[in-house]
This record gives structure tokens, sequence and C-alpha cells, in this order.
């Protein structure tokens, strides 16, 4: 995987995805977000999660205050592969801010069908966090690793899986607001 790198000017409008933008939008949010159409959007338009939003908007309004890069890791994971990433936001001139998104670590595992696109769900909803992919468990009010998640909800064998809805975990939302 290329590094993913874009950039916005002052008003917060995307003015530049490099090419890894498209696989990226296609693995994460569906083709309605390619690379074509995105440019002079607000990059806030994209993300969908507003705990999301907001760490995002507090980050890049720490760049430009204290004019310094910020680094975060963050996991892009896919049902076959673990995949750890940092983030870098910096500060270009007139206020431009860029992101790189660079592939540190990848590990193969054996796939969790929870993460795949075409399985059946059921109208049950599941929480995972959008930067750390930890799963989250009601009754235990705890944040596991997907493979955890998995068999602590006994969801091996299932005719169909909860759906995911991308939130954060209150780790990486304490973590990353400080
Ligand atoms: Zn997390």
């Amino acid at each position: 995987m290329a590094s993913l790198t874009y950039r916005i000017n002052s008003n917060d409008e995307i003015i530049y995805v490099s090419s890894a933008w498209d696989k990226f939008a296609e693995e994460n949010q569906g083709k309605e977000n390619q690379s074509s159409l995105v440019l002079k959007q607000k990059l806030w338009d994209f993300i969908s999660d507003p705990e999301t939003a907001q760490i995002y908007l507090m980050l890049v309004e720490k760049v430009r205050k204290n004019k310094k890069t910020v680094k975060v890791p963050f996991r892009c994971d896919t049902s076959e592969f673990r995949r750890f990433l940092y983030m870098e936001i910096k500060e270009m001139d007139n206020g431009i801010i860029e992101f790189n998104s660079i592939l540190e670590k990848i590990e193969k595992r054996e796939k969790v069908l929870l993460l795949e696109k075409n399985v059946e769900r059921s109208n049950e909803f599941i929480k995972i966090c959008s930067w750390c992919k930890k799963v989250y468990i009601e009754n235990e009010d705890c944040w596991y690793e997907v493979e955890d998640a998995v068999k602590k909800m006994n969801l091996f064998g299932k005719k169909r899986l909860p759906m995911l809805t991308h939130t954060m975990c209150d780790k990486c939302f304490k973590e990353l607001s400080e």
C-alpha cells in the first residue's frame, strides 16, 4: 500500500489527494468518495463519525496553533490483515495542512468475517473504534481486539453478523484529545 497523502487549504477544503486515495476510499467509505469528486469539498464532509471528525478538527487546530507536526497511530485493518499506520499532520505554506498516512507494519491473520464487506448482517449494531479497530462489548463495558470480541460474542458460525458502527473508544478519545 502506498502512503496516502492529502492536503486541505486554510478553509479546510481538500486541494490535493494522492493516487492512493481511491483505493483507500473504496476500502473505507465506498466509491462515492473517489478523488475526482472530493476536491474543493470540506474534509469534514468525509468523516461520518462525529467523534472522529471532532478529533480531526482538534488535531488540525493544534497543528495550526503550535506550528508543530502531530503524529498519531491508527489501524486500517482489513478482514485478513492487521495494518498499523501512523498519520502525520503538518502545516505547509499558506495555511495548507498536509495529512500523510504511513504504513508501519502489516500482519496477516485468519480472515475475520465480521470485517468482510459482503456478509449477511443482522439488524444489531456493534461499535468499532475508527482509530484502533477495537470492538466494544456492551455487557462488559470493554473494548477488545476484533478476534477476541468475535470469540466473546460467540459469532463463529453465525449466519448473520452484526453491523459495525464506527466510533471512538475511550482510550483513543482520551489520547487524541490531550
Ligand atoms: Zn480506539
